[in-house]
């Protein structure tokens, strides 16, 4: 008997790759790559149960709306499968979740495709302006997903109020949709070669001229393999993958993650695999550096599998492997193949070219000849020249648009990177863009994400506990360390933010003053004194690949400013740390390092005894102090003032040594008979600093 493909099944049955797979693990057979072999019997058990589903779908395809936000036990009793389903599903993209685990919208969506559910998500937008009195919420502005995009009614801005719900299609995409390319991220420990990699599929050298050979900077390209593009997101690493997702921007389809082989699963690895599973993202692992004498791709795979839930297809698992080597250009294209696959089977993206612009932020600087350049990657629709925008809090018009090579373009669609000016301000890493309609609805809106955004701040803030709040008062105030941030692009300010803002504990904790994109400034050397005169407060500006204008380092100098410039996120990070440990007052832990025994008493000008000793245990140390017992009971305690070896200074004397020892505040030798007292001993004790954490 002849055995049949998985996606030759699917060919024949007219389902994608993905569905295909899908079928094949709900119908209990496990997680099969489209390139695995179904036995006749299998694949005609397969053929029947695609046909009975066909069937009943055929009968129930309208959309199930699903609130904004919803627990696995309320989605699996909404979609009609119950809650075990969902977590089945859930942890097939490698998340273990409780049934009252909350899902984000972006989940939602996965999981309704995956179970080949048609869904509505409603979604809480912002766009809308406030209105003066609080409105009733409107009801639901649903968008069947069905319906064509451009025909789909919108809330109106100018007569919503800021809680009306948009609902935002997803499931089965509208019948206006196209493929788009995939957008793909790579992630990886450092020096596992990612920029190497970037460098090659895009066959520019970058890495030269970037500080240890970290990518700090957003950028993003696409390429083509056999007439198929792949969209390319060159993030500044983890930190800024994750808060760009902390603020709800999802923007990669698919996760690269970079392994080593002659160096394995490292720490920054685990941290990718984790964020990957958390953003509910498929992944391709690529096992690089096998050119090297030493690599051991069956390791990596072994320790992905065996420690990481990460199963290669090589093991039976669903995760595509690929050995390459990002120096050698070796495995690129298989690489690229497999994202290929991985972006047919598990993603399918879709967009409609017509629909309402949309996009997200992808970096922004402020360059000084140019104004506002902002990196966007449009997700929805066409963006033109000429497009009345709001990205955040600032809007404008699309003045000039350049795609990824640089080329003056007119026009980019669904999945397409390219370069904007004519926003009035920087807008952050992880904004959305939209387009409006004219000058004023773009004010209107982009007040309100400011308003938004200020809310969404002090809500954070104003979490503090009633414990945390006792705390403060039987421990004093909570030290603060004031910073000022100032990096090139908006994407390293927020990313640096988002990093540091958490740092901190029950005694110390960040303030952020200012972060922005810009050399550091007079102003800012400003703002730090200023403040510090007012609160008695420890204040540090902090630079990220940016210099001092003019005049700052003196007039910082005289304010007794201090200004740290980096170039490496993790570094800047761990100063900040450093920064804050230094406010908090040291602890010390007291260690017993020796036992000595006075036997004699010399007399110095002046009063003073020295204790003539023997040392029985341990060690004395000059800078040690000493706990004086008389027959094993405590009668002084003091530091040592002076150690001698005969008649010399000495550092230390160990066991079975004599030394002159000189307690602080310590004369009482007593002598009986003309010899010293007896149980007179000493021990010796050190205070070491306890190395304090955040
Ligand atoms: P990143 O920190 O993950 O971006 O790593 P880089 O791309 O900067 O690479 C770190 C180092 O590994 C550089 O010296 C690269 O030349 C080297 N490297 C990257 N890929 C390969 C490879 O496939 N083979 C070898 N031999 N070296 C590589």
């Amino acid at each position: 008997m002849v055995p049949i493909k998985v996606f030759d099944l699917a060919k024949e049955l007219k389902l994608t790759n993905a569905e295909m797979v899908a079928k094949l693990d709900q119908l209990g057979l496990g997680k099969l790559g489209p390139s695995a072999d179904l036995d006749e019997a299998t694949a005609d058990k397969v053929r029947a149960a695609v046909a009975s589903s066909t069937a009943a779908a055929a009968k129930s395809d309208a959309p199930i709306t699903i609130p904004g936000s919803v627990t696995v036990r309320e989605l699996g009793e909404r979609l009609g499968v119950g809650p075990a389903e969902v977590q089945k599903v859930l942890s097939g993209f490698g998340v273990l979740a409780s049934l009252n685990q909350r899902l984000t919208g972006e989940v939602v969506t996965k999981i309704a495709k995956k179970l080949g559910k048609n869904v509505i998500l409603e979604e809480v937008a912002p766009a809308a302006p406030a209105p003066a009195t609080p409105a009733p919420a409107a009801a639901p502005v649903a968008k069947p997903a069905a319906a064509p995009a451009s025909g789909a009614p919108v809330a109106k801005p100018a007569a919503a109020p800021r809680t009306a719900r948009t609902a935002i299609a997803t499931g089965s995409q509208s019948s206006d949709s196209v493929a788009r390319p995939p957008v793909v991220t790579i992630m990886g420990h450092v020096d596992h070669g990612k920029t190497t990699l970037l460098d090659t599929i895009r066959k520019a050298n970058v890495t030269a001229g970037e500080a240890g050979g970290i990518t700090q900077h957003i950028g993003a390209y696409q390429v083509e393999r056999d007439g198929k593009r792949i969209m390319f997101l060159d993030t500044p690493g983890h930190a800024a993958f994750s808060s760009m997702r902390k603020r709800g921007a999802s923007i990669t389809d698919i996760v690269v993650l970079v392994v080593a082989a002659d160096d394995s699963v490292m720490p920054q690895t685990a941290e990718a695999i984790q964020i990957t599973k958390d953003a509910g993202v498929p992944m391709v692992v690529a096992v690089n550096k096998i050119d090297v004498d030493g690599a051991d791709p069956t390791q990596v795979l072994t320790d992905l599998a065996s420690h990481h839930d990460v199963i290669p297809e090589a093991f039976g698992g669903a995760v595509q492997t690929v050995e390459i080597s990002a120096k050698k250009n070796m495995g690129i294209d298989a690489l690229l193949d497999a994202i290929l696959l991985v972006s047919e089977i598990e993603v399918d993206p879709k967009a409609d070219p017509n629909a309402k612009p949309q996009g997200t932020i992808v970096e922004a600087k402020l360059d000084k000849g140019r104004g506002v350049v902002a990196t966007v990657l449009v997700q929805q629709g066409t963006l033109r020249k000429g497009d009345v925008i709001v990205a955040g809090s600032v809007y404008g018009k699309v003045r000039v648009m350049t795609d990824d090579k640089g080329t003056p373009v007119l026009k980019a669609g669904p999945s397409s990177p390219v370069e904007i000016i004519g926003l009035n301000g920087c807008p952050e890493a992880g904004d959305r863009l939209v387009v409006v309609k004219d000058e004023k609805e773009a004010r209107q809106t982009a007040n309100l994400w400011e308003i938004d955004k200020r809310e969404n701040r002090l809500n954070i803030r104003g979490t503090s506990t009633l414990e945390q709040l006792y705390k403060q008062l039987i421990s004093g105030p909570v030290k603060e360390l004031n910073l000022v941030i100032k990096a090139d692009v908006q994407g390293s300010v927020q990313a640096i933010r988002d990093n540091v803002e958490p740092l901190g504990n029950d005694e110390v904790r960040v303030r952020v003053l200012r972060a922005e994109v810009g050399p550091i400034s007079e102003s800012d050397v400003l703002l730090v004194s200023s403040d510090r005169e007012q609160t008695e407060k420890n204040s540090l500006i902090i630079g990220f690949n940016v210099g001092t204008a003019g005049n700052v380092e003196k007039k910082a100098e005289k304010e007794h400013v201090q200004i740290m410039n980096f170039s490496i996120i993790y570094q800047l990070i761990d100063a900040v740390k450093d920064a804050m440990l230094a406010l908090l007052p040291p602890i010390y832990e007291e260690h017993v390092i020796g036992q000595a025994t006075v036997r004699q008493k010399f007399k110095l000008p002046g009063g003073r005894a020295i204790a003539g000793c023997y040392v029985d245990d341990g060690v004395v140390r000059r800078n040690a102090r000493v706990r004086v017992k008389r027959n094993g009971v405590q009668i002084h305690e003091g530091a040592i003032e002076a150690l001698k070896r005969f008649k010399d200074d000495a550092t230390s004397v160990a066991a079975g040594f004599e030394c002159g020892i000189l307690i602080s505040n310590f004369n009482d030798i007593q002598e009986v008979d003309g010899n010293i007292e007896p149980n007179l001993t000493l021990e010796i004790y050190e205070l070491r600093e306890v190395k304090r954490e955040l």
